[in-house]
């Protein structure tokens, strides 16, 4: 506990009340507090400025796949940087790492066949491109009133004004006067949470479907232009789709003729044991969007894939609807497309899906094994994500009361189970990802059996202390 508090003050020393207006982060925290301050990385760990090591297990923000040091990743960068630091992609110019890395997504995404891909820096503006992409298309085929989308109850799609308003959680439009009205949301599919008594996780994806049809019915199929909807909810709390929902959500969104849009930010490229989430779960979307492990979170990064219908629409009709008038700066940036391209390069080689599905059985059985636990309501996850739900009397209904707290080492008062939790990993030496009464774990997808019983136990520990 000495060295703990010896910690917190030499971090108080140089870094407390400090000038980032940090992101997601409150106010007092930034002003009272001392904020963990991460220098360097290797592997599945990283090191903060006293040198105290921590086990990464949300691989930076479920993006880190190959670990903090993949030399193959730095050696593309400084290569790239070495021949052609940036140009952009405007007005027909653009640089060969970026026509290489959109070929190569086109060839990687399998699940359904996609026409073109847009690059972004992010999975929020991946996302609020999305919606540009799909009013342009609406536009261009003549039918102006298409323009709602409906997503979901408790999803995470961004943080920016568009991708926020598609983000299912409060939390994101309180104060901000979100979401935008064209922005609708149906059922956050958690069978643990939501389900009736007596109802099968079929018979409940059967509700939800029905509930999204008479959505559409109520609004009028003739104003809805996409469906959103991330393969496994991520940052909503790890919410695996219960069996046969996107079976009975597709034909629907078809009869209506909706745009399915697939929120691969944090499923694809491995993390569920398959290339993306869609080929895990049949879905065949006309776009997708891709950011964080694209490339191994090295470079700043996202995409986005459109279907040929889509494509084709967009390059036919910019003659007479005017050019997508839309892109950034660093859209598809040379340096951040080399290293995805040898990301890409990397999975491929080390069948990265299949090096997941291999060790993602002794992550996910060593974590559930604690599910007797009195505080711990579900444990849920699927290849390399999970959750942890905390709840009282292990009952879905039966939250912690917000006044639950203890005193945390860093002399703050914690209001929320999860974060004692959290703070419980941070002290023996492992970071994991704290939203109210959940923590989540994504690890990197290059962590070693020994790595995932260092995991394990650090998660034993921090529940028999907060218990
Ligand atoms: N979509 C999903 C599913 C995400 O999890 C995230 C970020 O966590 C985003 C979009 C936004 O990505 P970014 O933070 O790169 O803007």
């Amino acid at each position: 506990q000495r060295e703990d508090a010896e910690t917190e003050l030499k971090n108080a020393k140089e870094f407390k009340g400090h000038d980032m207006l940090a992101p997601f982060t409150a106010g007092w925290q930034a002003s009272d507090t001392n904020p963990l301050v991460i220098e360097k990385s290797k592997g599945a760990y990283v090191w903060d400025i006293n040198g105290k090591k921590y086990l990464d297990s949300l691989a930076g923000l479920w993006c880190t796949a190959l670990g903090g040091s993949e030399p193959r990743l730095v050696a593309a960068a400084i290569a790239q940087l070495n021949t052609l630091p940036f140009y952009h992609s405007f007005w027909n110019r653009t640089t060969k790492p970026s026509l290489d890395l959109a070929k190569e997504l086109l060839n990687t995404f399998t699940a359904t066949k996609m026409g073109k891909a847009f690059f972004t820096n992010s999975g929020s503006e991946a996302n609020d491109t999305q919606v540009k992409l799909v009013w342009y298309y609406n536009n261009a085929l003549g039918r102006p009133n298409k323009k709602k989308f409906i997503a979901r109850e408790k999803s995470y799609h961004g943080s920016t004004l568009i991708s926020a308003s598609l983000s299912g959680l409060p939390a994101l439009h309180q104060k901000f006067d979100l979401p935008a009205p064209f922005v609708l949301h149906t059922d956050c599919p958690h069978y643990w949470r939501y389900h009736l008594p007596g109802e099968s996780e079929e018979e409940f994806s059967t509700r939800l479907a029905n509930n999204l049809e008479n959505l559409i019915l109520k609004e009028g199929p003739e104003t809805i232009a996409a469906f959103i909807a991330e393969p496994v909810m991520g940052a909503g709390g790890v919410i695996p789709p219960p069996a046969t929902y996107f079976d009975k959500i597709q034909p629907i969104l078809k009869k209506y003729d909706i745009l399915f849009i697939a929120d691969e930010v944090i499923c694809a490229f491995g993390r569920l044991g398959t290339m993306f989430g869609c080929d895990k779960y049949g879905m065949k979307p006309d776009l997708v969007s891709m950011a964080k492990a694209l490339s191994s979170a090295y470079m700043p990064i996202g995409a986005v894939l459109v279907s040929p219908e889509i494509s084709d629409v967009i390059d036919s009709q910019s003659n007479k609807l005017g050019v997508f008038s839309h892109g950034f700066t660093y859209s598809g940036h040379p340096v951040s497309c080399a290293v995805a391209l040898e990301a890409l390069k990397i999975y491929k080689e080390r069948n990265i899906a299949e090096v997941v599905q291999r060790i993602s059985p002794k992550f996910q059985n060593g974590l559930k094994a604690f599910s007797d636990s009195p505080i711990i309501g579900e444990i849920r996850g699927t290849g390399l994500i999970l959750g942890t739900e905390f709840t009282d009397n292990k009952s879905p209904n039966d939250v912690f009361p917000p006044e639950w707290g203890k005193f945390h080492l860093s002399f703050a008062f914690i209001f929320c189970i999860g974060a004692y939790f959290g703070a419980q990993c941070q002290k023996h030496g492992m970071l994991v990802r704290v939203a109210g009464d959940s923590i989540m774990m994504s690890p990197p997808f290059i962590i070693t059996p020994e790595e995932v019983d260092e995991l394990i136990s650090i998660y034993g520990k921090a529940l028999k202390a907060t218990e």
